[in-house]
């Protein structure tokens, strides 16, 4: 409903006065000659000013009508065009103004889409997008950035939430030079992060100023993996070079000072034959991860039977352990169900857990390899869904691991004591295969220790019915 125009009264007299004026000539003009008496003037008067404004109000009235939509209008108001019973009938007024009606709203509406499309695609960018201007307190900024930095970031300084010398240095370059700049900063927290920023200005005419459009890409993950994969080749490369600099050395001396003393000759060529297959052993863990990580991303599919894994692999260590005297003992389930995997690199787990176990106990001690069916899960994202596992476990008697140390076992290269490592031929690859192979398994590696009593390595794997193949429906557990 429209409010019903009000006409001022300033505005009505004048108008009155104005209507009227040429029937008060005719009228002074009548007095003036005598033909009218002051009592005729004056009723005469009267009655032209109440004819006048019978015809006047309604045209006051439409007329202030419009003054009001038009001003509406202009404060981007949604109202209706007013119904000019007067006026439309002067000129096609009232068609006109439904028609800019019609098209103002119209154009609010495409305005509107604009608006909204363009947020969406803004906000549905992975990238983090902030817009500042040219005092860099932030303007704008969309989903994926708020969701780093948090909420209500629209008129705080970008220094605030993003505190890094580097980013500002190269946003104050752009705002000087005018030219884009990329620029890569670290942001130190409680969870630390690296960017990749892209700095452009854009000019906004409306307003004289300029816009900064800053474009963060979060880096953390593509820098973590670069950084390892540098300490990788370096640890690699100095693994390798230990051995191959002791062969160079003793190859030197047999060719000089040691040439004819046959009894140095025998113990270099047995070193050196040490140190050869201490290389053989890096070269082959090293082609086993880069095997395993190739597969990384498709499970296997046979059917493997554990048992008969653990049972070869305890007879290849039988002699080792023999030699200084340890007893393998066997608690295996015999109705151990089969489990879904690759026969090789359960194997490589297998040995390597069998063999550290015999490589860090001490002699005269007892190693249990227990194989059972388990319904106390660890608490593993690959477990979540499932009611029971195959518990392989390895436990030894040696002098067992420091806490500090255990979530660091499974790290290529780790040990905890290097130089006894070496002395036992350790790499320091089993237990980074072990996982690696587990992780390919959906499978988990718990390890417990206490220093002085020794370690128990768990491995927990699937049961093939519990779990389908990749692409293929899971079946349900009905155990
Ligand atoms: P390595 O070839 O050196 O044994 P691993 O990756 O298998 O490499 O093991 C990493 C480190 O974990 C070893 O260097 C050792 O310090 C420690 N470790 C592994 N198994 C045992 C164990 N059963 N008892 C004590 N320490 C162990």
């Amino acid at each position: 409903m429209q409010n019903k125009p009000v006409i001022p009264f300033a505005t009505l007299l004048k108008t009155m006065m104005v209507v009227s004026a040429p029937s008060l000539l005719v009228l002074v003009f009548f007095a003036a000659a005598g033909v009218l008496d002051f009592n005729y003037f004056f009723y005469g008067y009267l009655i032209v000013i109440a004819m006048s404004s019978v015809f006047v109000l309604p045209f006051l009235s439409n007329i202030s009508a419009l003054t009001h939509y038009v001003e509406d209008l202009s404060l981007d108001k949604r109202v209706q065009a007013p119904n000019l019973s007067v006026l439309s009938n002067v000129g096609e007024l009232s068609g006109s103004l439904s028609r800019l009606q019609r098209s103002w709203e119209n154009k609010r509406q495409e305005m509107e889409t604009v608006i909204t499309e363009r947020e969406i695609l803004v906000d549905t960018l992975p990238d983090i997008l902030i817009m500042t201007n040219d005092d860099k307190m932030i303007v704008r900024t969309n989903r994926a950035a708020r969701s780093i930095f948090g909420q209500n970031l629209a008129h705080r300084h970008l220094r605030e939430i993003i505190p890094s010398e580097k980013l500002m240095n190269a946003i104050t370059a752009v705002i000087e030079d005018l030219r884009g700049q990329q620029v890569e900063f670290h942001l130190a927290g409680d969870v630390p992060r690296d960017f990749h920023a892209i700095i452009e200005r854009f000019p906004i005419p409306s307003e004289g100023g300029i816009s900064i459009v800053i474009t963060l890409t979060d880096i953390t993950q593509q820098k973590h993996i670069q950084s390892m994969r540098a300490d990788f080749v370096a640890n690699a490369s100095h693994e390798i070079r230990t051995p191959l600099a002791s062969i160079i050395g003793f190859i030197e001396t047999l060719q000089g000072p040691a040439k004819d003393d046959p009894a140095a000759r025998d113990e270099f060529l047995r070193v050196m034959g040490e140190q050869a297959g201490r290389m053989s052993k890096l070269i082959n863990d090293l082609l086993s991860l880069s095997k395993i990580e190739m597969n990384a991303h498709t499970s296997p599919t046979a059917k493997v039977d554990l048992l008969r894994i653990i049972r070869s692999e305890k007879q290849h260590f039988e002699w080792v352990a023999k030699q200084k005297n340890v007893t393998l003992r066997m608690k295996l389930n015999d109705n151990l169900p089969p489990t879904r995997g690759d026969d090789e690199e359960l194997g490589q787990v297998i040995q390597n857990l069998i063999g550290n176990a015999i490589k860090y106990t001490g002699s005269d001690t007892e190693v249990v390899i227990t194989a059972r069916l388990t319904s106390s899960l660890p608490s593993d994202n690959n477990f979540r869904s499932l009611t029971r596992a195959i518990c392989f476990s390895v436990q030894d008697e040696g002098e067992g691991i420091a806490k500090e140390h255990i979530p660091r076992l499974t790290e290529r290269f780790y040990r905890v004591d290097t130089a006894r490592t070496r002395k036992v031929g350790g790499t320091g690859l089993g237990l980074a295969i072990v996982k690696h192979v587990l992780n390919r398994h959906h499978g988990s590696l718990v390890i417990e220790s206490e220093v002085g009593k020794g370690s128990v390595f768990s491995v927990y794997l699937p049961v093939y019915d519990d779990v389908a193949p990749a692409g293929a429906e899971v079946k349900k557990d009905k155990a």
